[in-house]
């Protein structure tokens, strides 16, 4: 429900071809691509073209997301009525905050009517402002300027207020600082409108890969400490998570061989996230194999507006994955589907691969 495809606008970095077989390859069969791109997709005409464009080249099922303001710029409302005739399974301005809170309120009222989540990065872009990766003891040593766990939570906190008070649906972006994890377990007992999503970056790596890796560790928000990896393990385990995400977000090498302090956020997923899931849920113990499904099909698919998907039985779409639990393999992004390399994962053992790969009947990967 989370991911960045980079149409329109930035087919150096992925395109429908290759994101689809990449999200295909890590056993996807259906993604939702957020809509900062070249245009963005903030009004019915844009979002129709990449419909259309999607149905001629996509080889999974792709529903984009549209933006909550005109331009993510956080001025004012797309036109959300309108889009959500569209058939739009939510509203994102990822990568950008919404950072009036009145327009955030007024997305919310509108989201209510429409019955559309609102998915909110959430991050105080003043708090966060100059920071490269999280403020903590290895941001300290490296020299690098750091963004705090509260850039996260204190935004969270207000969505949450907001979504109390209009009863609209706010659906936390990927979910990274244990102080947000609590603040989402504490509102959903409350009976807020809130879900919630974690990558699996954020479950699996620390600050620390920074050291090691450089930008390619460089996410936003940032990789948190062990404390934070815990919390979002335990919010995945007692339903306070409702969503693993991979937020693929390919850059090109030019792009990401930077130093870490100019060189862009985020890293792609799509190949790693299921036996990662493997490693750090299901092989641990934290997760039952059936709950971190869930996590990826039926979850994500009753967040999402207008999807039915994640359902095996007479009548479903016949969208599956037969999936080897044992199959091992060694992260090589140089033999990824997708058209970037920002994996911090090279070199890593991994466990558990899709191995066929059906969407609406139709084999897609096969061994
Ligand atoms: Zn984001």
């Amino acid at each position: 429900m989370h991911c960045h495809l980079r149409i329109p606008g930035f087919p150096e970095r992925e395109d429908l071809a290759t994101g689809s077989r990449a999200a295909a390859a890590g056993g996807f069969t259906t993604v939702v691509p957020h809509p900062n791109t070249r245009p963005v997709i903030d009004n019915p005409v844009v979002l129709r073209n990449l419909q259309e464009q999607i149905a001629k080249e996509s080889l999974i099922n792709v529903l984009p997301a549209a933006s909550i303001t005109v331009g993510q710029r956080g001025e004012e409302l797309s036109p959300l009525s309108g889009l959500a005739a569209c058939e739009v399974p939510l509203f994102s301005d990822d990568g950008q905050t919404v950072a009036s809170a009145a327009l955030m309120r007024r997305a919310l009222q509108a989201a209510r009517q429409l019955k559309i989540p609102i998915c909110h990065h959430n991050q105080d872009k003043t708090l966060a402002a100059g920071g490269a990766m999280y403020a903590g003891d290895v941001a300290t040593r490296l020299g690098i300027p750091g963004i705090p766990a509260s850039s996260e939570t204190v935004m969270a906190a207000r969505d949450i207020i907001l979504a109390k008070e209009t009863d609209g649906h706010i659906h936390i972006c990927h979910v990274c600082y244990a102080p947000t994890v609590e603040l989402i377990r504490r509102a959903k007992q409350e009976g807020v409108h809130v879900t919630a999503e974690a990558t699996a970056h954020h479950f699996t790596l620390t600050d620390a890969a920074v050291a090691e890796r450089g930008a390619y560790a460089k996410i936003n928000p940032p990789l948190g400490s062990q404390a934070d990896v815990d919390a979002i393990k335990k919010g995945l385990q007692d339903g306070t998570i409702d969503a693993i995400i991979t937020d693929h977000a390919p850059w090109t090498a030019t792009e990401k061989d930077q130093d870490i302090r100019t060189a862009p956020f985020g890293l792609i997923g799509f190949e790693t996230a299921l036996s990662l899931v493997f490693s750090e849920l299901v092989n641990p113990g934290v997760l039952t194999l059936s709950e971190a499904i869930a996590k990826m099909t039926i979850n994500p698919s009753r967040i999402l507006k207008g999807v039915s998907k994640g359902r095996l039985n007479v009548g479903a779409d016949a969208d599956l994955i037969i999936i080897d639990q044992e199959k091992k393999w060694v992260a090589d992004p140089d033999h990824y589907q997708s058209k970037s390399r920002n994996c911090p994962y090279r070199g890593r053992r991994m466990q558990g691969k899709a191995v066929y790969v059906i969407v609406g009947g139709r084999i897609v990967v096969a061994p």
